[in-house]
């Protein structure tokens, strides 16, 4: 069965996040966390290996800065192709021989669409040598993620569907329901197979995706709350039993791709899988 195919039959976990699971295993904050997938691939393994253990389905590999216009804050705008196709192959590497899918991660450029005029860098161009290192490193499915700009979305989206025809799932976040549905509803035309929310809390998430077409796929990927610095750490509130409530309720609502964002650990995913596992066994 394919990754569509399965959306269709049942509800799929995927991962957490990357991000703070790499800064809670003594990354220093500030460090490009996209250049470890070479520096330090063990380290993400581990990432992996932990949310695959914890029951996830689905794994998106450490590339959600890994664009030129991002990496360049840290002088790897030359390493775009490098480090996505070894992080697609990290990713590929762990999942061999499981059951589980790889996703390449995208997530959006950090710049507003004026300022990308202004200091002459084609989103476009930008998109397709990310997207195209994820593709060639073996990525069959593309996240594209915590978007804020629904055109931006649907740069990185047409840049996606001029390449290759594999399944996309593309992410708002947002705080306007009706700004979020409005974008769904041109990313839908725009033929991404599964629409969604990320990086908001869970009962966001169920204000948002609230009244969609039940026609459309639906994936969340919610965080574990707003975060509290705790001695000059980040905490999230939303723990793995809250986290796996909410998700139920959103799956009641006709999410069947559900994983997490910021904060959103292996014991949430462990949680999450645990709620579902009757409704994940094949029948
Ligand atoms: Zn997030």
């Amino acid at each position: 069965m394919d990754f569509l195919d399965e959306l269709q039959h049942r509800v799929l976990i995927g991962d957490g996040a990357m991000g703070t699971e790499l800064l809670a295993h003594g990354v220093p904050p500030g460090r490009c966390l996209e250049e470890l997938c070479v520096s330090d691939p063990d380290l993400v393994r581990g990432v992996h290996e932990r949310y695959i253990a914890a029951g996830a389905r689905l794994i998106e590999t450490n590339t959600f800065g890994a664009n030129a216009v991002r990496l360049a804050q840290y002088g790897c705008e030359h390493r775009v192709g490098e480090l996505n196709w070894t992080a697609a192959q990290l990713a590929k590497d762990v999942a061999r021989g499981k059951d589980v899918y790889v996703a390449g991660c995208v997530g959006p450029l950090g710049i507003t669409a004026e300022e990308a005029a202004a200091r002459g860098i084609d989103r476009h161009e930008v998109f397709t040598d990310q997207i195209g290192a994820l593709l060639d490193g073996g990525c069959r499915i593309i996240f594209l993620e915590t978007f804020l700009d629904a055109d931006e979305l649907l740069v990185a989206l047409e840049a996606k569907q001029a390449l290759h025809h594999c399944p996309v799932v593309a992410m708002l976040t947002s705080n306007d329901r009706q700004a979020f549905q409005a974008a769904i509803a041109k990313v839908r035309a725009a033929e991404a197979e599964v629409v969604g929310a990320n990086c908001v809390d869970g009962t966001h998430a169920l204000h948002l995706l609230d009244g969609m077409d039940p026609d459309a796929t639906l994936a969340a990927f919610p965080s574990a709350g707003l975060p509290k610095t705790h001695d000059q750490q980040l905490a999230y509130p939303t723990t793995p039993e809250v986290f796996a409530a909410n998700a139920r309720t959103l799956a009641e609502r006709g999410v069947r791709l559900l994983g997490g964002c910021c904060g959103v650990g292996p014991q949430h995913i462990a949680a999450l899988a645990a709620a579902f596992r009757e409704t994940t066994t094949p029948t």
